[in-house]
C-alpha cells in the first residue's frame, strides 16, 4: 500500500489507515488507552491499517475485511507520522505466534 496522502501537519507523506473508533477516541477529552489490530503480513513492511476491538470482532465474525468490516470501522486515511501517534496512544493486541 504505496499510497501518499496530503497531510495538514506533515505534507505529503505515506498513507495509513485508522478506524473511526480510534480516531475518535484520540479526539476525546481524555482518550483511553484502547488495544488495536493490525493484519498480519510482512513483518518489514510499516502497518498500513490498525482498527479497534469492536472493528475486530466484526473482521473476525466476518472472516475477512470485507464491505461490512470496512463500513463498521470506517477507514481514515492519516500521514505515517500522524498514525504514529494512535500507535503510541494505545496497546497493540497480542500477536498470536
Ligand atoms: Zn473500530
Ligand atoms: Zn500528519
Amino acid at each position: 500500500m504505496a499510497n501518499t496522502l496530503q497531510c495538514g501537519t506533515h505534507g505529503e507523506r505515506e498513507a495509513r489507515f485508522v478506524c473511526d473508533h480510534l480516531v475518535q477516541n484520540l479526539r476525546a477529552a481524555s482518550p483511553q488507552r484502547l488495544i488495536y489490530y493490525a493484519p498480519e503480513h510482512a513483518p518489514h513492511e510499516p502497518t498500513p491499517a490498525i482498527w479497534c476491538e469492536g472493528c475486530e470482532a466484526v473482521i473476525q465474525a466476518e472472516g475477512e475485511i470485507n464491505a461490512a468490516a470496512l463500513a463498521v470501522a470506517n477507514f481514515h486515511g492519516v500521514c505515517d507520522f500522524c498514525f504514529q501517534r494512535y500507535l503510541d496512544a494505545g496497546e497493540a493486541a497480542p500477536v498470536e505466534a
